[in-house]
């Protein structure tokens, strides 16, 4: 049997392809890829004239067989995405389920991940985060996912788009106050910039300059701050007097 190869791709610099992505792509019979024009692109950037076949999230389930049979054939089929990994915010993941329920060999090519990078870079914790990926384009619902975690101590991650940025940092605001944002945008690319402050602060800035709204998001904010010290004291305190009274 064949191996299904999903491979992470570029989210900016054409550079971050890694060496073992690129022969990869130039040894499997068949790439499943999000856009297959787009994905051509970035084939032809590396020479390569690959078998393309559309996997996207309208037609991903009617697609599982098809792939199915390649590997059944014995041939070797990579899965790709726009950019960066497959399955994070990207289609592959009922690909990925069912290849796997199936008993196929399933092997991660690891490379570019907007969060990864956003992460790695922004200076907040990252020894535990939880990645949201992308709001939900309604106010009301953007809200009240926002609203369920404001006491998360996690660092938050979101992943944010251009047309939404603005709004998205206004909800922030209006449900986590002056907590710390750290927004890391166009990651790897030309404009590549991180803006770190409480969400008012970030609107003030993308306010006086319109370009610092363009591009994409990786929108990271610091989780619920642990009780001070000083709280915490009084809490001991309290628990002791109780004691006290209850004696
Ligand atoms: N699979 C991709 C990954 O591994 O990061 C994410 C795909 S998702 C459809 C696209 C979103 O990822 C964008 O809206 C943005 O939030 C984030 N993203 C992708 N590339 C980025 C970049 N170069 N800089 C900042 N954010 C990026």
């Amino acid at each position: 049997y064949g191996a299904l190869y999903v491979v992470a791709t570029p989210i900016g610099n054409l550079d971050d392809l890694s060496p073992r992505a690129a022969r990869v792509l130039g040894e499997v019979s068949l790439v499943a890829a999000e856009d297959t024009r787009h994905s051509a692109r970035l084939l032809r950037h590396l020479g390569l004239a690959c078998h393309l076949l559309s996997l996207h999230e309208h037609n991903e389930a009617n697609r599982v067989a098809r792939i199915a049979e390649h590997l059944r054939a014995g041939q070797d089929v990579a899965l790709v995405s726009d950019a960066g990994t497959p399955l994070i915010s990207d289609p592959g993941f009922i690909l990925v389920r069912e290849l796997r329920r199936a008993g196929h060999r399933i092997v991660p090519i690891p490379g570019p991940c907007a969060l990864v990078a956003g992460l790695s870079a922004a200076g907040l914790p990252t020894d535990r985060f939880v990645f949201n990926g992308f709001l939900p384009a309604k106010r009301s619902a953007r809200q009240a996912r926002l609203t369920a975690l404001v006491e998360r101590d996690e660092t938050l991650v979101f992943y944010e788009s251009p047309h939404r940025i603005r709004e998205t940092l206004s909800d922030i605001a209006a449900v986590f106050g002056s907590r710390r944002v750290v927004l890391g945008r166009e990651l790897t690319k030309a404009f590549e910039t991180f803006l770190d402050g409480d969400a008012e602060s970030l609107l003030a800035v993308m306010d006086s300059d319109p370009d610092q709204a363009r591009g994409e998001f990786v929108v990271m904010l610091a989780g619920a701050p642990a009780a001070s010290e000083e709280s915490r004291s009084e809490i001991d305190a309290s628990v002791l007097l109780s004691a006290l009274l209850a004696e």
